[in-house]
């Protein structure tokens, strides 16, 4: 069998977690398969060079951001196939310019294109382990990327759709994917399995034990995930097209503290001002997720959008600084949100969903400052100091039982 395993940043946090792993793999090695091992920086060490970035340049050019978080998955990598070879197992460790994984250019958030398998096939038909670094690649002027904040998931899982793997195992500290962040919800109850819609809807509101984008690619290319914990031998959570089990009505809770929200207010009640806000912001690429407009009135509407916290400061001085152009009378900014969402497949055709979501933040005298929907998600925005508790209100309302 083929074998994509990726691990994370605290599963081979130190030495001794990288040596654990090794031994894991060495059994699945020596049972005969062969092994394709994704990694992590180790522990929090990206977020290490990013300060360290910081502290030099507030605004440090992208292209050298990626050299130097590049390389925390290098010292990953490398580490782990001197704790095979001390096991005995051959092994190889490949950047992503020694695979050929072909980007895009734009820098921190590259895409992956195609993915060279020669190189792979060749150490794979000599019988040596193939240890990846996860999340980089190289662009046309074969520069390295990076592709996105938690995006080794993306790269496992597009490895194991350019090889046509027999799995594709993301080993992390939790044993699965629950119905809410278990850091937030003690008694969150662990999924044996989820269809990729819903884990897609859970990874894009907050819940980053999967990358939203490797979801995504496991859809389009059929690749089952499996979620499981890297240092006890349990079940995990099969990630998968259909489901054997009943659909659940809701099957997860997230949250996330990533976003912004800006209000323009006095914007002209008339065709084409919205058309000009947009476009704005899409070609300075500002990723927009949510858009609310109030009712007019005395000819004029308020616009509220959320954007990611990293965009808020240049959507807001764009928006300031074509504010006269764009007949906004003022713009604010509200920076301390948060997203609550709840996922499930049952949620269009069962309203009550929504009004016992509403009811649970009602109880807990939570306020709702906004609210958007999709066939298979509710969210609403809320004050971040809230977020907490307003998962474990919702979580227990909907999922408690
Ligand atoms: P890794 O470093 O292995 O990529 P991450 O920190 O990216 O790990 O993801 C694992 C974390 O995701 C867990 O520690 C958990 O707190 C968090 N998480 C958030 N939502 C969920 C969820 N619904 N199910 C499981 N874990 C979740
Ligand atoms: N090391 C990168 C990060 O911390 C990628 C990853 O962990 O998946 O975001
Ligand atoms: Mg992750």
């Amino acid at each position: 069998m083929l074998l994509v395993k990726k691990f994370g940043g605290t599963s081979v946090g130190n030495t001794d977690k990288i040596k654990n792993v090794a031994a894991k793999i060495a059994k699945e090695y020596k049972a005969g398969n062969d092994c394709i091992v994704v990694l992590s920086a180790m522990d929090q060490s990206t977020d290490e060079l990013l300060t360290l970035a910081h502290e030099i340049n507030m605004d440090p050019p992208t292209r050298e951001i990626d050299a130097l978080l590049s390389t925390g998955e290098q010292v990953s990598v490398a580490l782990m196939c001197m704790a095979l070879d001390a096991l005995s197992v051959p092994s190889v460790s490949l950047n992503a310019f020694q695979v050929s994984m072909h980007s895009t250019g734009n820098h921190t958030n590259a895409r992956l294109k195609k993915i060279d398998t020669e190189r792979i096939r060749h150490e794979l038909d000599g019988r040596r382990v193939v240890v990846v670094t996860g999340f980089q690649g190289v662009d046309s002027y074969n520069d390295v990327t990076t592709i996105g904040r938690g995006g080794s998931d993306t790269t496992a899982v597009a490895l194991a759709a350019a090889l046509h793997a027999d799995a594709c195992e993301i080993y992390t500290d939790v044993d699965g994917v629950y119905t809410a962040d278990p850091r937030i919800v003690p008694n969150a109850k662990k999924l044996n399995e989820i269809t990729y819609d819903e884990m897609l809807e859970l990874a894009s509101i907050g819940a980053q034990v999967l990358h939203n984008r490797s979801v995504d690619l496991a859809k389009k290319y059929g690749v089952t995930l499996v979620v499981r914990d890297s240092h006890k031998d349990v079940e995990g959570t099969f990630v998968k097209e259909v489901c054997k089990m009943e659909s659940m009505l809701v099957s997860g809770v997230a949250a996330d503290k990533n976003t912004c929200c800006l209000t323009l207010c006095g914007v002209p009640d008339m065709p084409g001002y919205e058309y000009r806000i947009f476009d704005l912001l899409s070609s300075n690429s500002i990723p927009v997720d949510a858009i609310l407009h109030t009712a007019a009135v005395n000819d004029t509407i308020d616009i509220s959008i959320c954007v990611s916290r990293d965009c808020a400061p240049r959507a807001e001085a764009l928006l300031k600084d074509n504010a006269a152009n764009l007949k906004i009378k003022e713009v604010s900014v509200d920076n301390h949100v948060a997203k609550i969402s709840i996922v499930g497949a049952g949620i269009q055709s069962n309203p009550g969903v929504a009004t016992k979501m509403f009811e649970a933040l009602f109880n807990s005298n939570i306020n709702i400052k906004m609210t958007y929907t999709s066939e298979i998600r509710i969210t609403v925005l809320i004050d971040e100091i809230d977020m907490e508790k307003a998962v474990r209100a919702i979580h227990e309302k909907l999922l408690g039982e």
